[in-house]
C-alpha cells in the first residue's frame, strides 16, 4: 500500500526538535508537543507525497532558507500559544 505523507509535518517535527535543543517549554509533554505541531501545521502549506517514491523525492525537494525560517517562526509562535494556554493544567 502507498501512503500519503506530508513533508511539512517532517519539517515541523524537525524544527521543534531543533527548538528544544536550546529552549525549554512550559510543558514538554507529548500532548503539548502535538498541540504545537498541529497549530504550526495548520498555518503552513502542506506538501503531500506518496511514501515509497516520495521518500526519494523529498531529497530532491531542497528546502529554501526562507521555508525553514518560516517553519521555525510558526513553530515558535505555536510554542508561545500553547505555553499561554495549554490544553491541560500545568502542575
Ligand atoms: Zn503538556
Amino acid at each position: 500500500m502507498y501512503e500519503l505523507l506530508n513533508h511539512t509535518e517532517k519539517s515541523v517535527r524537525q524544527a521543534l526538535q531543533d527548538f528544544l535543543v536550546e529552549n525549554i517549554l512550559p510543558c514538554s509533554c507529548e500532548l503539548c508537543q502535538a498541540d504545537i505541531m498541529a497549530l504550526a501545521l495548520n498555518r503552513l502549506p502542506a506538501h503531500y507525497y506518496v511514501s515509497q517514491r516520495g521518500e526519494i523525492m523529498t531529497r530532491w525537494e531542497s528546502q529554501s532558507t526562507t521555508d525553514k525560517a518560516r517553519i521555525m517562526a510558526d513553530v515558535v509562535r505555536a510554542v508561545q500559544q500553547v505555553g499561554a494556554s495549554p490544553s491541560h493544567q500545568l502542575k
